[in-house]
């Protein structure tokens, strides 16, 4: 049975440098649920060690957690990675960061880079450099990515920092990307137009949430089976019936 899920498929945690200290997996899943979310992925920056606290504190409810990470490339493209399970993604970070520039991040605040469990207590800081890039290629990340079965996302291709279209000016044809994200920035219509000419990709729109209020602020609805990224994957490709719908935001 194919029913609609509503996803925001890229929310930060108060590990990402960037992020709000009240990015605590427990307000994050009630913020989703208040917002009518179905299905909410962690995204943070060349990280994934919050993942399992927050997909721990929604073991008793209806919301999914997918286990995300936002990867920056050695272009300074991000990418979002998707996986069901947090041993997927903990594979993923292994090579990340094998793959992260040396040292410390200099000048930590108490409130930078917070590791939690999943009652929102502080079980340490992340010392690595996770704002920087990996020296990884957009391709090398696509393909470690689809290795592990997870699913590739070109992270807000509207914005001109950081993103594929905005660093290296075009995405490669052969880059065998799953699908592209709009940010909350360009309404869908016109970012349809104006990326056309870089490829027939899938589009999703995302908050890229790094505070609670932006959470659930444009999201993506999937008309599928279950909450799953082999079902988005069917969804993008629109087999068996399933598909992304496109609503505008309300
Ligand atoms: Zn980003
Ligand atoms: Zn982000």
């Amino acid at each position: 049975m194919l029913r609609t899920f509503r996803a925001d498929l890229h929310i930060h945690t108060c590990l990402s440098p960037c992020a709000d200290i009240d990015m605590s997996p427990s307000a994050i899943l009630e913020t989703a649920e208040q917002k009518g979310l179905d299905i909410i992925a962690i995204c943070d920056h060349n990280s994934a060690e919050n993942v399992a606290a927050a997909v721990r504190a929604a073991s008793d409810r209806e919301l999914t957690v997918l286990c995300g990470m936002e990867i920056a490339s050695q272009e300074e493209a991000h990418i979002i990675a998707l996986f069901d399970t947090p041993a997927e993604i903990l594979e993923l970070q292994r090579t990340v960061y094998a793959h992260l520039p040396k040292g410390m991040a200099v000048e930590m605040n108490v409130d930078d880079q917070i590791v939690v469990n999943e009652f929102d207590e502080v079980e340490g800081f992340n010392t690595k450099l996770l704002i920087g890039a990996t020296d990884l290629s957009v391709h090398d990340i696509v393909d470690i990515v689809h290795n592990i079965g997870g699913l590739a996302i070109a992270s807000h291709i509207d914005r001109e920092m950081f993103s594929i279209v905005g660093q290296l000016g075009f995405i490669p044809e052969d880059l065998p990307l799953d699908a592209v994200e709009i940010s909350a920035n360009t309404p869908l219509e016109e970012a349809r137009e104006s990326f056309a000419m870089h490829g027939n990709f899938p589009m999703i729109t995302s908050s890229d949430a790094h505070f609670l209020n932006d959470i659930g602020k444009v999201n993506t609805d999937f008309f599928m089976a279950e909450p799953t990224t082999e079902e988005m994957k069917k969804a993008f490709l629109n087999v068996d019936g399933s598909s992304v719908i496109y609503s505008e935001p309300v």
